[in-house]
């Protein structure tokens, strides 16, 4: 059992109250660190290097030189306060350094002692502090109380991005040995094999087929889910959770048939098997590249016209706003860059490079392409929870806030019982799931229960007003969490289902078999 209690949630209220602070209520929470079988294959030192100071702040000068961004942030906040109450994680724990203010301040006393004139003269006056291990393991702490959702950012008045402050300092980790293990675990998997679970070709192969023959009986129709298909029109990449678990494999089965009501001609990749790309939550750039490249490798070698991006936040944010300077796809690349070259050349321009799964599904919604019975989700009473990377990162379609629209949109085509949350808990302003930015694993499960919170609270308000019963997502982490920490809320666990499930359920085969 859990020696934690999970935080009471209050009736006929859409948002939590801010919580009396507790000092240091969290400053026990840290993730596994990781051995060196995680962090060779990386790049990184395998575990933690002698001279750790000397190495961390000399990688904390090379990222300000690199990324002006973050020494534009540390040197601008003026302790308004305006984000102090703005974090799930603080809304959930009490605890002050989980402010977003307070999280930033643990890079910046340090940032200001080794490269501020004042902190290097007048430490004390400055707020400025030696490097030492306590502070270390703060930041190793408290860093991976983040999930770099940006929530915070949105009400910064100078627009203060929390979430690169933290993946700056895990990279400043990751630069001397002091990584996490669940992301550099994961990482090196993506490397080797090729996705996040270490899912080997021949073992997708056999469970897309188990899959085919899932649907066959289930519908009687023939709907395929081919893999290393040369000559398919769109390479789907999708986050590996889709292969095997629920509920994220009910989407897969929705991707699958609307390819096939709409006759699109479509394929996975062994190779490229994860839409996922937790580099970017380490703050890795080296890492991230090589991760782009393999999907830009098997689309080059699979002959595609498009690419297509599954129901997945983060791997959204990667793919819409980094895969084009990661990889060339898109747009982008150095001249000199031939297979970015080879890819733009490639792939069709009439659809946009990334296209998100939902895009797609609204403009064949859109253009009479596929036929959805809203009746078969009848039973339900569906909400949206808008995933953070893809409401405050990214964007969907050719619209201003397509990337809210367009998931809407999808699912009231899909059903006739839609009831969206509180206002201030959607959109821009959305709650994280408590479990995005590599806090998905079991070692952090009170951070993530609690960090649940503030959504769990606008849930049980829409599930109290209009007696929702279904949360629809279109993110692979935040439906992994979802499932586990529903029932702490005493939510039912199957309650999470993907968007493309509620879509899967209601389109029509027709004939395209
Ligand atoms: S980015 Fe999100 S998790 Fe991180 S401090 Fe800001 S609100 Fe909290
Ligand atoms: S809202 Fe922005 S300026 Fe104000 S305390 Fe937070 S980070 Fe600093």
């Amino acid at each position: 059992m859990a020696d934690y209690e999970t935080p009471k949630l209050l009736a006929d209220v859409p948002v939590v109250v801010v919580p009396n602070i507790k000092p240091g209520a969290m400053s026990h929470s840290s993730p596994y660190v990781a051995k060196p079988d995680h962090n060779i294959p990386l790049g990184f030192p395998g575990e933690l290097v002698e001279n750790w100071q000397e190495a961390a702040i000399a990688k904390m000068g090379d990222i300000l030189q690199k990324y002006r961004s973050i020494q534009v942030y540390l040197d601008s906040c003026v302790k308004c306060g305006a984000c102090t109450d703005k974090c799930h994680y603080f809304l959930g724990t009490a605890d002050p350094k989980n402010m977003p203010v307070a999280r930033q301040d643990l890079l910046r006393k340090v940032y200001r002692r080794y490269y501020t004139f004042a902190g290097k003269y007048f430490p004390k006056l400055v707020g400025a502090t030696d490097l030492t291990k306590e502070v270390l393991d703060d930041w190793y702490s408290y860093y991976h109380q983040c999930s770099e959702c940006r929530r915070c950012s949105v009400y910064c008045p100078y627009g203060i991005d929390t979430a690169e402050i933290s993946m700056a300092a895990r990279e400043i980790l990751d630069s001397i040995g002091y990584g996490q293990k669940y992301c550099n675990e994961i990482i090196a998997k993506v490397h080797k094999i090729g996705n996040n679970l270490g899912l080997p070709g021949p073992a997708l192969e056999a469970t897309l087929e188990d899959l085919e023959d899932d649907i066959k009986t289930d519908t009687g129709v023939d709907v395929k889910l081919p893999v290393d298909q040369e000559g398919a029109d769109i390479l789907l990449i999708t986050p590996s959770a889709d292969f095997f678990a629920e509920p994220h494999i009910d989407g897969l089965i929705g991707y699958a048939k609307v390819f096939h009501a709409a006759g699109l001609s479509w394929t996975l990749s062994s190779y490229a098997s994860e839409a996922a790309n937790f580099s970017m939550f380490i703050g890795s750039y080296d890492n991230m590249k090589r991760q782009a490249e393999r999907i830009r490798k098997a689309a080059l070698e699979l002959g595609v016209k498009r690419i297509m991006v599954g129901e997945c936040g983060h791997a959204w944010r990667a793919a819409y706003s980094f895969w084009n300077t990661l990889a060339g796809v898109g747009h982008g690349a150095a001249d000199d860059d031939k297979y970015a070259r080879m890819l733009q050349k490639q792939l069709d321009p009439r659809f946009p490079v990334p296209q998100h799964i939902c895009e797609s599904t609204y403009d064949l919604i859109q253009q009479g392409a596929i036929k959805l019975d809203k009746s078969a989700n009848d039973h339900r009473r569906v909400t949206f929870h808008d995933s953070c990377n893809v409401a405050r990162a990214s964007r969907m379609g050719d619209m201003p806030g397509g990337q809210f629209i367009i998931p809407r949109e999808v699912i009231k085509a899909a059903c006739n019982n839609f009831f969206d949350m509180a206002p201030e808990t959607i959109h821009e302003g959305t709650f994280c799931c408590g479990g995005g930015g590599g806090l998905l694993t079991d070692d952090l499960m009170e951070v993530r229960v609690k960090g649940a919170l503030p959504r769990m609270q606008a849930l049980k308000y829409v599930v109290d007003e209009h007696k929702v019963d279904t949360l629809a997502a279109i993110c692979a982490i935040c439906k992994t969490q979802f499932a586990k920490v529903l029932p702490y809320y005493d939510f039912p666990m199957h309650m999470i289902l993907s968007v493309h499930q509620l879509v899967g359920d209601a389109v029509i085969l027709g004939s395209n078999d």
